[in-house]
């Protein structure tokens, strides 16, 4: 079967760094796709016209079904916007209608995690499950919840924000967010070295360690740092525990570069993890870091589920 048998979309994932721009078929398969540094020096403005530059040079006469896109939140997707995003110094960036003004195209916008549930569900490791929970434990700690056929988004789009679960109330270094206590605080990329900061001064062993993956090797192979290793299990265990109780998932997909380049991170984390619920099948998403990309195309073949 050609690529021209399915109806395609155009999706964009835009992140504090960089903004992924392809065109997707309807099975979930990316059969263009271009990067291009996040436009934060200009306007806001400059956000979706890049984008709609993008899809323009990518798509050429080719018809979309319409546009996906995907960001990191906080997002207002009754107003169409990102609103105050920590990783984009601009205090809104209007996304919906300037990219339906630029391309004449149906403009459907989500949080990142919400759309890769969505894209796990459809072309991913959770098709076939009722009840998924897609966790991203990378630079920060994100959640999307998809249940009985519909993505979970509550009032303004940012149902699932499990970064900011409470995990622990003996450290008092601050969250991303501000305040204390939370998941990401502790088990994120960004988060990690805090956490081994602190724990290292609480066990009075020297840190010289400031990236998450050297302290993960640390952990490993240095037996005088193998409780950060324990200690980091519990956390993750505890926020597992958060998810499997409110959501009462049957499959959980973790993704994201801390957990896919650290695996063991997750059998650890297990360990710690409640069976006030049975487990559900928890695994490593295979879609290769594409998930939110697949999940914003998903989301304009599939409206009625997002
Ligand atoms: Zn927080």
């Amino acid at each position: 079967m050609t690529e021209r048998q399915y109806r395609i979309a155009g999706a964009a994932d835009i992140g504090g760094t960089n903004t992924r721009v392809g065109l997707v078929q309807e099975d979930g398969k990316i059969i263009r796709m271009l990067r291009f540094p996040t436009p934060v020096t200009g306007t806001a403005g400059d956000i979706p016209l890049s984008i709609a530059r993008a899809i323009h040079d990518i798509a050429g006469d080719i018809p979309l079904a319409g546009l996906g896109i995907a960001a990191a939140g906080p997002l207002d997707i009754r107003a169409g916007i990102l609103d105050h995003p920590p990783n984009i110094p601009f205090d809104t960036v209007p996304i919906v209608v300037p990219l339906m003004e630029e391309t004449h195209l149906p403009v459907i916008f989500r949080n990142d995690c919400r759309a890769a549930v969505l894209g796990e569900v459809c072309a991913g490791g959770a098709s076939g499950y009722d009840t998924v929970v897609y966790i991203t434990i990378s630079t920060g700690i994100g959640g999307g919840v998809f249940t009985h056929g519909r993505v979970l988004t509550g009032r303004g789009g940012n149902a699932g924000e499990i970064g900011h679960f409470p995990v622990d109330s003996t450290y008092t270094f601050p969250c991303t967010c501000g305040l204390s206590g939370h998941w990401e605080g502790f088990a994120s990329g960004r988060g990690i070295p805090v956490f081994f900061k602190e724990w290292c001064i609480a066990h009075n062993l020297p840190c010289t360690m400031t990236i998450a993956s050297d302290i993960l090797q640390l952990s490993i192979t240095d037996p005088v740092y193998s409780g950060f290793l324990d200690a980091l299990a519990q956390i993750n265990g505890r926020g597992l525990s958060a998810v499997i109780v409110a959501y009462d998932p049957d499959c959980i997909i973790l993704d994201g570069t801390v957990i896919q380049s650290h695996p063991d991170l997750l059998d650890q984390a297990l360990l710690y993890t409640d069976r006030y619920l049975d487990l559900p099948d928890c695994k490593l998403s295979l879609l290769h870091g594409d998930a939110p990309l697949i999940g914003a195309a998903m989301a304009v073949f599939h409206p009625e589920m997002i």
